[in-house]
């Protein structure tokens, strides 16, 4: 194996969101230069990056200029086409690979994979067929149908509760290729964090309390008691067996749900750096942004040391549009909070549900972050 990618080399990242953005940050702290690639001219990470490729992920020309700028490449998001990263792969180091984004891009993949991991997932069924959806079990509804590819956010997806409500939620997906999970009752949800280096050395983030409204992140938690101990354990765990048994490396996220009897159920995976883990940026010694640098470049990771409870709160377009007509929230009120740490993406339009920025709360005890995240509320109205 060959060294590391010293700072000074140039990272390359798929993709222009506020994820890619953050990495860029992350990397210029420590002396990188960086590339993106992203179609869009005005992209959170592009406006921020040394180079920036602006054509879609598939353009050849794109993806030669990107290996040609980068001397290793990521991603940021987990739809890139498998084809791109493998193409890229053909001329630089890409992390996570190309196989392992695609079983994350797929619902049925991904949850083949948790199964062959010994972690359990949801009770569900494949429909692929008219022949699937009949012989679909009733016990499985009360359910919610979602697209095998492409959903995020909550967006491809269906509640349903009969046999009649799945068939025309079917018909109204266009006849995809789908996965019906049983709705279970879920006392909460979290997530974990884990990188993984070329060498199989793990680390991970502690464990995230997320709260989720109309599928989207709202609200995500890190501290002392937020998840109890045994199933804190078991998270990580099992996550960090969901990255070995893929031979994973990167910065990889899985997101459970707990019921009530403590029950440990995995949702899915994003091959990435999570919404969920942007607290790190602010309450641990290295974040999960640094976390994905150092894989890539093939540093030593080292265990991340949360020095701070932490509350964050994700900044949804829906803020511009509280009293009627648009308007900027009052970022200097928020500012006024100690603790409060403001992250805006650059994103020029505010539309609701977008995800525009987030704002992390960070204190000694998980008490006096809650409470700076509530007036942060108040704030915002
Ligand atoms: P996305 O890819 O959009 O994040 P998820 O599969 O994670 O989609 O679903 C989004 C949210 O919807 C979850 O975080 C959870 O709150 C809720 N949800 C999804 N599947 C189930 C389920 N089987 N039972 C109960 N709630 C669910
Ligand atoms: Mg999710």
């Amino acid at each position: 194996m060959s060294g590391p990618l010293l700072p000074g080399a140039t990272l390359g990242v798929m993709g222009g969101g506020q994820l890619g953005r953050m990495f860029v940050h992350a990397a210029q702290a420590l002396g990188y230069s960086t590339a993106v690639l992203d179609a869009d001219a005005d992209s959170p990470a592009g406006r921020v990056s040394h180079h920036h490729v602006r054509t879609g992920y598939l353009d050849e020309t794109g993806l030669r200029d990107l290996a040609q700028a980068a001397q290793a490449i990521t991603t940021e998001f987990e739809n890139v086409p498998a084809q791109a990263l493998r193409t890229l792969a053909a001329q630089r180091p890409v992390h996570p690979s190309a196989d392992a984004v695609a079983v994350a891009q797929d619902r049925t993949q991904e949850k083949a994979h948790f199964t062959r991991c010994g972690v359990p997932v949801a009770p569900h069924a494949v429909i692929e067929t008219p022949e699937q959806l009949a012989a679909v079990r009733a016990d499985l509804l009360p359910g919610i149908l979602k697209t095998a590819r492409l959903g995020y956010d909550g967006k491809g997806q269906a509640r349903v509760d009969s046999p009649q409500a799945l068939a025309a939620a079917w018909d109204r997906m266009q006849r995809v290729p789908c996965v019906l999970e049983k709705l279970l009752p879920l006392a909460f949800e979290c997530s974990v964090v884990v990188a993984r280096g070329v060498d199989g050395a793990m680390v991970n983030l502690p464990v995230q309390r997320n709260l989720h409204r109309d599928g989207i992140l709202a609200v995500t938690e890190v501290g002392a008691g937020v998840v109890p101990d045994d199933v804190a354990q078991r998270a990580v765990e099992a996550t960090r067996a969901v990255a070995q048994g893929i031979g994973y490396v990167g910065v990889l996220c899985v997101e459970f749900f707990v019921l009530h009897d403590g029950a440990l159920v995995v949702n899915e995976m994003a091959p990435r750096p999570h919404n969920s883990g942007h607290w790190s940026i602010d309450g641990a010694d290295v974040s999960q942004f640094e976390l994905q640098v150092r894989t890539l470049a093939g540093l030593p990771l080292v265990q991340p040391r949360q020095h701070s409870a932490a509350v964050m709160l994700n900044l949804l377009g829906d803020l511009w549009f509280t009293h009627g007509s648009e308007r900027e929230p009052a970022w200097a009120d928020v500012l006024a909070l100690p603790g409060a740490h403001l992250h805006l993406y650059g994103k020029a339009e505010a539309r609701p549900g977008r995800k525009m920025g987030h704002l992390t709360c960070t204190a000694a005890h998980l008490a006096d972050a809650r409470a700076t995240a509530r007036r942060a509320c108040e704030v915002l109205g």
